[in-house]
């Protein structure tokens, strides 16, 4: 096929094909055909603030639903997809369906719901990336204060002027950026100051063990510390446990996901939990 222009390397050694490379090119030829078989899918999963337990925001997470492989999660199957360049039209149905969800809980809602959606670093290089964000927002009519875009420390660290152009371009359309899986990437923080971020995603690999070890501890406290000073919100991802929200609380920690909260969840199941659970919670607040 001629799509593969690029990426055949495969081909050329093909006679002495293993069977993990055997594995990879058959998923990623049910890949290319799993957008149009709509095989895709976006779970959602809650973001709440740590002191009042009221919904933040939402976050949406990819899951791949093939017949042959059941449910693919996204760490199997999307450093293929970044590697193939499929990363592209997946992102840009996956941004366009979350805004199109957002929009559509803002009536079931009753007020407006912010949506996060995770950027792979190919996706955010692909020259036509801030258009695809902005044609997503233009076509559902989200707006752009509402989306928050996460992207990971590995993709900042390159330095590079284009990525620093894009983010500065995202900010001033007033999308929100935030770095994702904090604390696991290389840690040369003075980007922090350099770019546009309004939010810093703790990595669940520090929050897991919070109440066991005094280090992570030390540290999510001083990621906080670090974030505040520096005008950055701070999330805690992979809250599973109702002392680790009391920790997170007292330390000032301003928002909180993880499976104490809620789990992943498909949209109809999704909008179940945000009638029953906290329709009552956002008119309290409000
Ligand atoms: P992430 O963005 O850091 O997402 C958080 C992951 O932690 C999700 O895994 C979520 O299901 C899981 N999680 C949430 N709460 C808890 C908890 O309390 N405990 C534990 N142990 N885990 C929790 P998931 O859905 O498997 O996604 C894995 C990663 O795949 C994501 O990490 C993100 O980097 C990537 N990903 C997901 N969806 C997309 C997407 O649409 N596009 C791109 N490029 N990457 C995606
Ligand atoms: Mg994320
Ligand atoms: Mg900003
Ligand atoms: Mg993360």
């Amino acid at each position: 096929q001629a799509k593969h222009k690029g990426k055949s390397a495969f081909a050329h050694f093909a006679p002495e094909m293993t069977e993990v490379s055997h594995e990879r090119l058959q998923m990623e030829s049910r890949m290319r055909r799993a957008l149009e078989l709509q095989e895709f899918e976006l779970y959602y999963q809650p973001i709440v603030r740590t002191d009042t337990g009221n919904l933040h925001g939402v976050e949406a997470l990819l899951r791949w639903n093939n017949p042959t492989m059941g449910m693919v999660m996204p760490d199997r199957f999307i450093p293929l997809a970044e590697e193939t360049g499929l990363i592209i039209p997946i992102g840009e149905w996956v941004i366009e369906e979350a805004c199109r969800a957002a929009v559509s809980w803002r009536d079931m809602a009753g007020r407006d719901i912010g949506i996060s959606v995770n950027v792979s670093p190919r996706q955010f290089r692909d020259p036509g990336f801030t258009n695809v964000v902005m044609n997503a927002l233009k076509r559902t009519g989200l707006s752009p204060q509402l989306l928050e875009l996460e992207i990971t420390e590995r993709l900042i660290l390159d330095n590079s002027i284009e990525t620093a152009e894009i983010l500065r371009q995202l900010d001033h359309a007033g999308i929100k950026l935030s770095v994702d899986d904090f604390g696991t990437g290389y840690s040369a923080l003075s980007y922090l100051k350099s770019y546009p971020f309004d939010t810093l995603k703790i990595d669940k690999s520090f929050v897991q063990d919070l109440m066991k070890n005094p280090e992570d501890a030390s540290l999510v406290r001083a990621i906080i510390n670090m974030a505040h000073s520096l005008g950055l919100s701070v999330i805690a991802e992979g809250v599973e446990e109702e002392a680790q929200t009391h920790f997170l609380k007292h330390e000032g920690c301003d928002f909180s996901q993880g499976y104490f909260y809620s789990r992943p969840q498909p949209e109809a199941d999704f909008e179940r939990w945000l009638k029953t659970n906290h329709r009552v919670r956002i008119q309290e607040s409000e």
